[in-house]
């Protein structure tokens, strides 16, 4: 087996790991890329869609296009990038095992940095009753199939769930020429963005049926049809509403997974309610020297959100890294940025009234650096303001406005209101009066 030794290993050659790596590179550590595809980019490589970059670049961008300047920056310096390598388990003292055409690789790190992304839910998650047909597939494959392969799904397309993934395709396979006979969303509000439901359901006439799910899959050994029906709030279905669509695919957009099976080998404790790690204000896992960033910690909607946080944690780990290597004397290399914080007490942080989850789950006090909070709420909210709180002190109160689930949120905490807290501190959106 091959034996090699980096400061900082990225696994995932996402943006995520990318923007992960060049800033540890600039940080002074030697870092590793370990990709399993035969190329850089990760998902960007399939949505060929703009959208991508408003507020990283300043400049609309299409997945590509972003994906490149981040592959020419890799390629400008001294990171190792191993491509078709796949890393098959991970330790909790940092050992990769990874395997390409050449055979097993062994790679030792003083800092990981997981930025392995996430996978799509498929039709078991939410059991939709049924025969199973071919034509039933997840709305990102059916991007890869029409993108990458250029092959051709179906003719007649009903695409269920209305988050991102799932309105972008409504919009390309019509584009395609195939016809797209509607998105129909369990839920009584549109998932995905809202510039996503105008600029791809809207401006197509693709009528958007929301409080409506699949409740029933015709036709073997090919999809030939699908029944719907509304459902009620508590997802009860209305038995009078029941009608059967004839169609020959069915897309399925109903919520990704992050990818955390080899954090899971290493020890890293995941969060119920993201399925990514728990993490602290450094994007440091509860395994020392573990850090995530990116799609692999929680889903996001924006990559420019992924790119700043992994930017963090690809600081983070370097510091963590060489700071490790100097203490065990195998390296002198100082870091350019010193580890975030002067760890004394860890604050676990969580979420309160109507709000789903928070990243980071714990806050490490008192930071040198300013603390980014990232939340999501779990209903569209008219009119609400956030508060985050210490026991009873308010730290931090915004200005009433409009929530939705689909846009992740982001208020940054100044060190200086968050010293002396010793409570839990708790997110929430609370709903004012207008
Ligand atoms: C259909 C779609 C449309 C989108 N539209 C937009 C948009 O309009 N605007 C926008 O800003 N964002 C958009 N996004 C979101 C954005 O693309 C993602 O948030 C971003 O790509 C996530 O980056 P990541 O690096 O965390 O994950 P990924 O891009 O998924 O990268 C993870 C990488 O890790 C690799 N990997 C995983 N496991 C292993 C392993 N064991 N060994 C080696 N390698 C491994 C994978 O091969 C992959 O390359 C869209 C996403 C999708 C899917």
């Amino acid at each position: 087996m091959k034996q090699l030794n980096y400061d900082v290993v990225v696994i995932g050659g996402g943006p995520a790991g990318m923007a992960a790596a060049l800033k540890a590179k600039e940080t002074g550590a030697t870092v590793a890329i370990i990709e399993r595809n035969d190329e850089l980019g990760g998902i960007l490589n399939q949505c060929i869609h703009s959208g991508f970059g408003l507020s990283y670049f300043k400049q609309e961008l299409t997945g590509p296009e972003y994906a490149e300047l981040f592959i020419k920056q890799v390629a400008a310096v001294d990171i190792a990038v191993y491509l078709k390598t796949m890393v098959i388990d991970l330790s909790g003292e940092r050992q990769v095992k990874a395997m390409n055409e050449e055979g097993m690789l062994q790679i030792d790190a003083a800092a990981i940095v997981l930025a392995m992304g996430c996978r799509e839910r498929t039709r078991g998650a939410i059991k939709i009753p049924g025969s199973r047909p071919a034509g039933v597939l997840t709305a990102g494959l059916a991007q890869r199939y029409v993108n990458i392969e250029n092959r051709k799904p179906g003719e007649r397309i009903v695409i269920l769930g209305s988050g991102d993934i799932g309105l972008i395709m409504a919009r390309r396979l019509t584009l395609e020429g195939m016809q797209v006979l509607g998105v129909y969303e369990l839920m009584p509000y549109a998932n995905g963005l809202y510039r996503n439901i105008k600029n791809c359901l809207d401006d197509f006439d693709i009528p958007l049926h929301l409080s409506t799910t699949v409740t029933n899959i015709i036709g073997y050994p090919h999809l030939e049809a699908i029944e719907v029906a509304k459902v009620d709030e508590n997802f009860k279905v209305f038995e009078e509403t029941r009608e059967v669509i004839p169609c020959d695919t069915l897309l399925l957009s109903i919520g990704l997974i992050p990818e955390n099976e080899l954090s899971q080998k290493s020890g890293v404790s995941l969060n119920p309610r993201t399925n990514g790690p728990l993490v602290n204000e450094a994007l440091e896992t509860d395994q020392p020297g573990i850090f995530a960033c990116g799609n692999v910690l929680h889903v996001h909607d924006l990559v420019d959100n992924v790119t700043l946080e992994a930017e963090q944690a690809g600081t983070a780990a370097a510091a963590y890294a060489l700071q490790q290597n100097i203490e065990i004397g195998v390296s002198e290399n100082r870091p350019t940025e010193t580890k975030p914080s002067e760890i004394k007490t860890a604050i676990p942080l969580s979420p309160g009234e109507n709000v789903g989850y928070t990243v980071p789950a714990k806050m490490t006090i008192p930071s040198s650096k300013e603390a980014r909070i990232l939340f999501r709420v779990r209903k569209p909210l008219e009119q609400a303001e956030v508060v985050i709180q210490s026991g009873a002190t308010i730290l931090y109160q915004g200005k009433p406005r409009a929530f939705k689930p689909s846009v992740m949120e982001e208020v940054v905490l100044n060190p200086a209101d968050i010293n002396g807290s010793e409570q839990p501190i708790t997110v929430s959106v609370r709903e004012v009066k207008k």
